[in-house]
C-alpha cells in the first residue's frame, strides 16, 4: 500500500500541541481525512482519525461524550468520574476510538514517517514568500473567496 497523495494543513501557532491536519490517499483509490500531527513530549507524532467515546444518560438514554458533565438531551448532571471505568492502564484513559488505523506497527511507522516528512516540507514551504496553505476538502472554497474579497 502506498500513500499516493498527502495533504498537510498547518494549524495556527496558537493551536497548542495540535500542529497540522492531514489527509492521505491510499493507492490512488481511498482518501482518509482527519489524521493529526501532534507535538508530543518525545517529538511530533501522528494521531489516527478518531471519535470521542460516548455512553448513555442513565435518565433519558441520550448519548453523551464520556467527559460531558451534563446530558445533551435532558440536562441531568452526569457522574464526572464515569470515564474512569474505561481506563486502559494506570495513566491512560480511553476517551477516543480510532475510526481508521493501520493493523500493524510496520505500516504505522511507515505512514508516520511519510507524514512527518511531508509536515517538515510544508513548514519549510510556509516560510517561502507567497505561501498558500494547502486547502483541505473540508474548506468551502466559495466562502473563503467571499471572506478574502470582503463581499457579504
Ligand atoms: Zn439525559
Amino acid at each position: 500500500m502506498h500513500l499516493t497523495e498527502i495533504k498537510i494543513h498547518l494549524c495556527p501557532s496558537d493551536s497548542g500541541r495540535l500542529k497540522a491536519f492531514c489527509s492521505i490517499t491510499l493507492d490512488g483509490e481511498m482518501v482518509v481525512r482527519d489524521l493529526k500531527i501532534i507535538d508530543g513530549d518525545a517529538g511530533p507524532f501522528v494521531a489516527m482519525p478518531s471519535r470521542k467515546l460516548c455512553d448513555h444518560c442513565p435518565r433519558c438514554h441520550e448519548k453523551n461524550h464520556l467527559r460531558a458533565r451534563f446530558c445533551n438531551q435532558c440536562g441531568s448532571r452526569l457522574n464526572e468520574n464515569r470515564h474512569q471505568r474505561y481506563r486502559m492502564g494506570p495513566d491512560r484513559l480511553k476517551l477516543h476510538a480510532d475510526i481508521a488505523h493501520p493493523v500493524n506497527a510496520r505500516t504505522r511507522a511507515r505512514i508516520e514517517q511519510e507524514l512527518l516528512a511531508a509536515f517538515a516540507m510544508e513548514i519549510e514551504r510556509s516560510h517561502q514568500p507567497g505561501y498558500v496553505p494547502t486547502p483541505m476538502d473540508t474548506d468551502v472554497p466559495e466562502l473563503s473567496v467571499m471572506f478574502k474579497t470582503g463581499a457579504a
